[in-house]
């Protein structure tokens, strides 16, 4: 393989193959004379925890380039926290994914055959029928803008199962354009939904134990990778909202809210509705943002852009909690308990409030 892709793509099975090939164990990658690579798989990781913006950064001759994925996986298992497994993957994804956007078509068929996706991208009447403006609105998975003139078709399973992560109404089923049981994506949305297969792909055997003793220099760069994650959960340490507060909080939001803190992505709208009930219950925007801090796709300058237009700082509309039935076709209604089938229940700003008031006879009973 060109070992331009396997820089590009190292999580293909092609450039694994390259790099066994090399016939390097990661007892001989540890040793002094690879000193380059240790730096370049140390800042592999760092640009995964602070998000760097520069993906180019990471200057190197292209064997060592090469060798310092595998080196930086290792030490990611290594540390073997849950929140870098999920930053590492999202960031070494969000890099491939912006490559093979400059791909032609044929490689980037390819790379969605190995990852599970595999598309069709023929052209002639179907893509036609793909492009057609219907009743003046043109169908979503097809770009004005698109330059390639091509539409990548992936069926119904294919698309539900790559797309799980990914919300927003631009993805949901009704309004994607279906021909011959097929759904017509353009690169754009055919790349995200690859993206998120590769993360994936990385993320599979990084849950693994591994051991760097007796490896020298890897054990120091080990440690300067838990105390950056460290420093990066202290920096945003979601708020401690309060014993009382948890326990009203609806099934839903727990749920949201511990997702967020376990460093999982939230969907966009499991996001907005988390962020409108916060700020509903009087949480300071600046308490809010810390919450967010841990997800892998964590950008702080979006995060507190998005914070400040929801809870109405910058855009001056404060926006409401959704209700339950909002919540429930958006499926992030979570284990609804007894309060919740309460036939006035309406949303969980409601659910929060009932609690209280719960809890509050409770008390008064208590001491009586
Ligand atoms: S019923 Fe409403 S409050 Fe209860 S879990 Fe569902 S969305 Fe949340």
């Amino acid at each position: 393989m060109d070992p331009r892709y396997v820089l590009r793509y190292p999580f293909l099975e092609s450039s694994k193959e390259y790099v066994r090939d090399r016939g390097l164990s990661m007892e001989a990658i540890a040793a002094d004379q690879y000193a380059r690579v240790h730096e370049l798989a140390r800042g592999r990781i760092m640009d995964a925890i602070v998000g760097s913006e520069d993906p180019g950064a990471l200057r190197g001759e292209v064997e060592e380039r090469i060798l310092s994925y595998p080196l930086a996986r290792f030490v990611v298992a290594a540390v073997g926290d849950r929140n870098l497994v999920k930053w590492f993957a999202h960031r070494e994804a969000e890099v491939s994914a912006g490559h093979l956007m400059e791909e032609d078509a044929d490689f980037v068929l390819a790379v969605g055959k190995e990852l599970g996706l595999e598309a069709s991208a023929e052209g002639g009447a179907a893509d036609a029928e793909a492009r057609r403006v219907v009743k003046g609105v043109r169908p979503a998975g097809v770009d004005r803008m698109d330059a390639e003139k091509r539409v990548y078709w992936v069926t119904v399973t294919g698309y539900l199962q790559a797309r799980q992560n990914i919300s927003g109404p631009e993805w949901d089923l009704p309004n994607q354009r279906l021909v011959s049981g097929r759904i017509g994506l353009n690169r754009r949305r055919y790349v995200r939904l690859l993206q998120e297969l590769m993360k994936r792909r990385i993320e599979a055997g990084l849950d693994q134990e591994a051991s760097a003793r007796g490896m020298g220099n890897l054990g120091r760069i080990i440690g300067q990778v838990r105390d950056m994650v460290e420093s990066r959960r202290k920096a945003y340490k979601p708020a401690s909202i309060g014993k009382v507060t948890i326990t009203r909080m609806p099934p839903c939001m727990r749920q949201i809210l511990g997702m967020a803190q376990s460093g999982e992505n939230l969907p966009h709208h499991a996001r907005f509705t988390l962020v409108t009930f916060l700020n509903s219950i009087g949480m300071p925007p600046e308490e809010i943002f810390k919450v967010f801090s841990t997800a892998p796709d964590f950008k702080e300058e979006i995060v507190r852009y998005q914070i400040e237009h929801i809870t109405g700082q910058s855009s001056g509309t404060e926006y409401r909690v959704p209700g339950c039935d909002t919540m429930k076709s958006g499926g992030i209604c979570y284990q609804p308990d007894t309060l919740c089938a309460r036939e006035w229940m309406s949303s969980p700003y409601v659910y929060y409030r009932a609690k209280g008031r719960k809890d509050a006879r409770k008390g008064e009973g208590s001491t009586s």
